[in-house]
């Protein structure tokens, strides 16, 4: 198995299949930016399945295990079933989906039929005025419940429920989301707001610390931390009562790069191996002119082995590196 320059493998690849989106996130996809001026990928752009394949077929000669399938918005892509059945008869062990959640309702069944193994839905508050404010919408957190709802009739190994909390704006969600998760049986996590990209208007006091919100929990409830896994970046809790449990994603105030053993594939077939990397590697070039499965497995293995990424432990003064927007990468 390749290691990088301080010793991680690569285990994990997420793949986004879609730069756009029906949600206009403030934190990811400011609408004043992305607005109808924006340029996003053009169909000829975005890998096809097929060719997607051909980097998860490559990516597992150099140890790669799982998949995660995001965006922008995943079920904006057209057949994404489809997808997942390719991705799964190539032998990979798990694949997983990342969704705002709108279109999951009417995509959770054929996608689980397909061969999808865990699905995560991110949701930021239970509030409906704070869900269209937050997601730069009018869009109706009804369907967000709908498609938890849809997901939660199948049988996925797991699903979790992803939530960014910005001071100021949902704060106060803490505790009524970690509620609606326990009732639920659904894994709660908590993601430090990160300045990937440059539109989202970023700024440490906006920043609410997993270690601040572990506190708001443990004045409801009683909880106690469950000893990390290798590799694992949540920081998993377990609430005394039984009933279930609670991670933390502190990016920002407790940075794990050293655990980081994920690569990223962009739509439009760019291979980055940092959610903040300047620069990534172009493999739709390999992919399309004279498409060679050992010269793309190369690829993967020298960028990986050549990297050095440890963007999060460093952070300080790096805002002026041009980065990649968290809707081109995903995540
Ligand atoms: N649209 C899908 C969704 O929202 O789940 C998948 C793509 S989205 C870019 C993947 C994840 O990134 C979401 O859970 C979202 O909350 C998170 N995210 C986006 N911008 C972020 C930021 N600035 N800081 C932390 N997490 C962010
Ligand atoms: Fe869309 Fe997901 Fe970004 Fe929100 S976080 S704007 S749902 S890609
Ligand atoms: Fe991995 Fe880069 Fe995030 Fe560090 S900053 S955990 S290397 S993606």
């Amino acid at each position: 198995m390749i290691q990088d320059r301080i010793g991680r493998p690569l285990t994990a690849l997420r793949v986004s299949v879609i730069d756009r989106c029906n949600l206009r996130c403030t934190y990811c996809m400011p609408a004043d930016v992305f607005n109808k001026n924006y340029t996003y990928l053009k169909s000829n752009e975005i890998l096809t399945f097929d060719e997607i394949q051909q980097v998860v077929q490559s990516a597992m000669q150099v140890g790669v295990r799982k998949i995660r399938l995001t965006g922008g918005e995943p079920l904006l892509r057209p057949n994404l079933s489809e997808l997942v059945k390719k991705i799964k008869s190539v032998g990979i062990d798990e694949i997983a989906l990342t969704t705002n959640g709108l279109l999951l309702d009417e995509h959770a069944e054929t996608l689980y039929d397909a061969g999808l193994d865990r699905v995560t839905i991110s949701l930021d508050t239970l509030s409906p005025s704070i869900f269209q404010k937050m997601s730069g919408t009018s869009v109706s957190i009804q369907k967000v419940f709908s498609g938890i709802r849809a997901a939660q009739k199948t049988g996925f190994l797991s699903i979790k429920v992803n939530a960014v909390i910005q001071r100021g704006m949902n704060d106060g969600e803490i505790l009524p989301l970690a509620h609606f998760a326990r009732t639920e049986g659904i894994h709660l996590r908590f993601i430090e707001f990160m300045d990937v990209g440059h539109t989202n208007q970023w700024s440490k006091d906006q920043v609410v610390s997993g270690r601040e919100i572990l506190e708001v929990l443990k004045s409801r409830w009683d909880l106690v931390p469950i000893p990390p896994k290798k590799n694992h970046v949540a920081q998993d809790w377990i609430y005394e009562d039984g009933l279930g449990k609670v991670g933390f994603i502190n990016s920002v105030s407790e940075a794990f790069c050293g655990g980081c053993d994920r690569g990223r594939l962009t739509a439009d077939g760019i291979f980055y191996t940092c959610l903040f990397s300047a620069k990534g590697h172009d493999l739709k070039r390999a992919l399309r002119e004279s498409y060679d499965a050992d010269l793309l497995t190369q690829i993967l293995k020298s960028q990986w082995s050549e990297r050095e990424d440890r963007y999060s432990e460093l952070r300080a003064d790096k805002n002026e590196q041009p980065r990649m927007e968290m809707s081109r990468i995903g995540g």
